[in-house]
């Protein structure tokens, strides 16, 4: 794990009071007293280039923002109305640290969908799947502990996984996803190297970034390594029911509820604005996990559980979760018709549902040395960079197609086309080595989900 160290007070003095230069900031007096975990926590170069990313004229293929404008707006305006007026006491009151049990009810309803059949008291709510996140990692997780991973990963997860101080494993993915005989081989190394694996984290639905789907064929053999070799496989599955064609397929709890614990959302087939997720886990750890949430937060938020539970009472939610993804797969179509139009020399993942597709760019080009260039151009993307652990990926580029037009899309592409071409021509003048510039940047902050 990366754990580069600020400077120390000894070596610089700290310009603090009114002795601070005006418009700068100055040096942290605490930087002595930080917890060793905060040292992961890195602030990140690219927030500038977001900042100019978010500006109208730049078509951005870089958040994993859910496209909003789709909801019945004036409905749920409604809704949260009567909620205050006719529950108001409640809705603002404290609140279960599980949750409340009609909403974990409901949730059995949508996880059914996949396959799992589970009871209410299996389900804990929490403040989003990245609490989820956070609470796992931080009830198995001491420093030094190594989380075996898809190569690559999502960003939030590793943010997490850092902050506990775990060592991050990557093992590879394909078209198929997580690659069985990899992770066989990457426990086994781990276990003869005397490391202790706690986990394996994954997002077998359309993964995020890498756009790929777990084969049916692959999951049963997932979970038996895990099983075999004593690793908790945690299921982050936000973007299930957003695929393209046909039925979801089963979850992994859906095939092993002792060895999983799973992580849900509202975030993409409703809204994140609520941050309602879930976890589902088996007795032991949804006793421990309901128990970590109520140190973090004493209890999920009463009012955005209960607007919830109504628009999931009074709403045709599978039918609007039918129109996402309708939307979703026109802007898919735009982005691959796009790619192969204005970027034939790179390849990159046909996702099935979810929101994003991973491109990697032709022999030479670095996506992160290349992202202010192509900020410059008026397109933003994620550098692959930001989804490994280790600083690997940087031949690759996470673009979202979940945010803009499906015109924008293209127009975003056919810019970022042009930029590829360029930078392809100074590789083919120059060579590789003159292409790793130092305007590389850091990896992104929350802002990238
Ligand atoms: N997991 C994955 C794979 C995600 O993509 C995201 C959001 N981008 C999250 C977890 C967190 O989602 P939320 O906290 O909004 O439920």
């Amino acid at each position: 794990m990366n754990q580069d160290r600020t400077p120390s007070m000894g070596q610089v003095t700290p310009a603090t009071g009114s002795a601070a230069l005006p418009g700068v900031r100055p040096l942290d007096p605490w930087i002595e007293s930080y917890a060793d975990r905060t040292h992961g926590m890195r602030a990140s170069e690219i927030r500038a280039l977001f900042a100019v990313a978010n500006r109208p004229e730049v078509v951005s293929l870089a958040g994993g923002m859910p496209y909003l404008e789709g909801l019945p707006l004036q409905a749920l305006a409604e809704t949260a109305h009567e909620l205050i007026l006719r529950r108001g006491t409640t809705a603002l009151q404290y609140g279960s640290g599980q949750g409340d049990e009609t909403l974990r009810e409901q949730i059995l309803d949508i996880m059914r969908l996949e396959g799992i059949s589970a009871h209410p008291d299996d389900v804990v709510i929490t403040t989003g799947s990245q609490q989820g996140l956070d609470l796992v990692t931080r009830m198995f997780i001491d420093a030094g502990d190594v989380i075996v991973a898809e190569a690559p990963s999502y960003v939030g997860a590793l943010g997490v996984f850092r902050s506990y101080q775990a060592d991050v494993y990557h093992v590879p993915l394909d078209e198929a996803g997580l690659i069985p005989e990899a992770l066989e081989e990457a426990l086994t190394l781990l276990r003869t190297a005397g490391r202790r694996v706690k986990m394996l984290y994954t997002v077998p639905n359309f993964h995020n970034p890498a756009g790929v789907t777990l084969s049916m064929e692959r999951r049963p053999r997932i979970l038996e390594i895990a099983r075999r070799h004593g690793v908790l496989v945690v299921e982050d599955n936000p973007y299930g029911l957003l695929g393209f064609d046909g039925e979801p397929l089963p979850a992994m709890r859906s095939m092993d509820d002792e060895g999983v614990v799973y992580l849900g959302s509202f975030s993409k087939t409703f809204a994140p604005g609520y941050r309602i997720g879930w976890a589902v886990a088996p007795p032991g750890i949804r006793e421990k996990l309901v128990l970590a949430s109520e140190s973090a937060i004493l209890c999920p938020s009463n009012a955005s559980q209960l607007a919830i539970s109504t628009y999931l009472a009074k709403h045709d939610w599978q039918g609007q979760i039918k129109a996402f993804r309708e939307v979703y797969r026109e802007r898919r179509d735009a982005m691959l018709e796009a790619l192969a139009e204005y970027m034939p020399e790179a390849s990159w993942t046909v996702p099935g549902g979810g929101f994003y597709t991973w491109v990697k760019l032709p022999y030479g080009l670095d996506a992160r040395a290349m992202l202010p260039r192509a900020v410059h151009a008026l397109v933003a993307y994620v550098a692959g960079t930001a989804f490994y652990a280790n600083g690997e990926g940087s031949e690759y580029m996470r673009l979202s197609y979940c945010y803009p037009t499906p015109e924008r899309i293209r127009e975003g592409v056919r810019r970022l086309g042009t930029v590829v071409s360029e930078e392809a021509e100074l590789v083919k003048l120059f060579g590789v080595e003159g292409r790793h510039d130092e305007d590389a940047v850091d990896q992104p902050g929350p802002e990238v989900s």
